[in-house]
């Protein structure tokens, strides 16, 4: 790690959160212990471009799913800014955006899921986004590590210290299997917190006639 610890350091965790779940809030909560960060901001997206298989949920809901599941830790805040911003949202977007309401002193750090990470690594504009931030990428159930060092050769080499690898506890949760196991009446409890299950079932979200077929991955 190259970075300087006198820069004041902040974390951003961006995702559909559909719903928000323990995976997310574990990955977070690591981040910002290893890596020092005074706190993680947690930016819900607007309608992703890569989502369209599926009707993703209004993002008024994403955003209070992801408010109730983040009030308990004061080092965790939620943003408004891709959910309020016209169009589709991009990472290299929203990095922008922090950059310029922190300024220059402070470093960012994009935190995702190792999977995420790797489309990431292939957008055109990866150079500029490696300037402006750093990555944590956070191995998940069945993500094979050195997919990400395969990828490495093809990265900026004065960028490639900027992404960094964290383990999480083998969470095989994901929105998707959430989703499902709603639609299809199977237990949900202790895969995300209770306020965020309260809400999906005093909202009805996830039901067949809200959503479609959801398909397990
Ligand atoms: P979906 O199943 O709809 O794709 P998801 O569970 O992957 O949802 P996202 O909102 O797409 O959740 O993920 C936001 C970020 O969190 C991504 O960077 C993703 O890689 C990461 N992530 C998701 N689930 C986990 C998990 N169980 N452990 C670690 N990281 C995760
Ligand atoms: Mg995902």
């Amino acid at each position: 790690m190259t970075a300087s610890n006198n820069y004041r350091r902040v974390g951003i965790m961006g995702g559909t959160f559909d719903p928000i779940h323990f995976g997310h809030l574990v990955t977070a909560e690591a981040a910002r212990w290893e890596f020092a960060l005074e706190k993680v901001v947690f930016v819900p997206s607007g309608r992703p471009p890569h989502k369209k298989d599926y009707r993703v949920s209004d993002p008024e809901h994403r955003y209070q799913m992801t408010v109730l599941a983040t009030a308990s830790n004061p080092y965790f805040e939620v943003s408004r800014s891709e959910i309020d911003r016209e169009g589709y949202s991009y990472t290299v977007d929203t990095v922008h955006e922090f950059r310029r309401f922190y300024g220059p002193e402070v470093q960012l750090f994009f935190i995702t899921g190792a999977d995420a990470i790797l489309e990431i690594l292939t957008w055109k504009d990866v150079d500029r986004l490696l300037k402006e931030c750093h990555f944590i990428a956070a191995t998940r159930p069945g993500f094979q590590l050195n997919r990400l060092g395969e990828s490495r050769p093809m990265l900026p080499v004065e960028g490639r210290h900027r992404i960094h690898l964290i383990e999480v506890p083998a969470l095989a949760i994901s929105s998707t299997d959430i989703r499902w196991r709603v639609q299809n009446k199977k237990p949900i409890k202790y895969l995300l917190p209770e306020a965020v299950e309260d809400y999906i079932h005093r909202q009805g979200l996830y039901r067949p006639r809200d959503c479609g077929v959801y398909e397990k991955s």
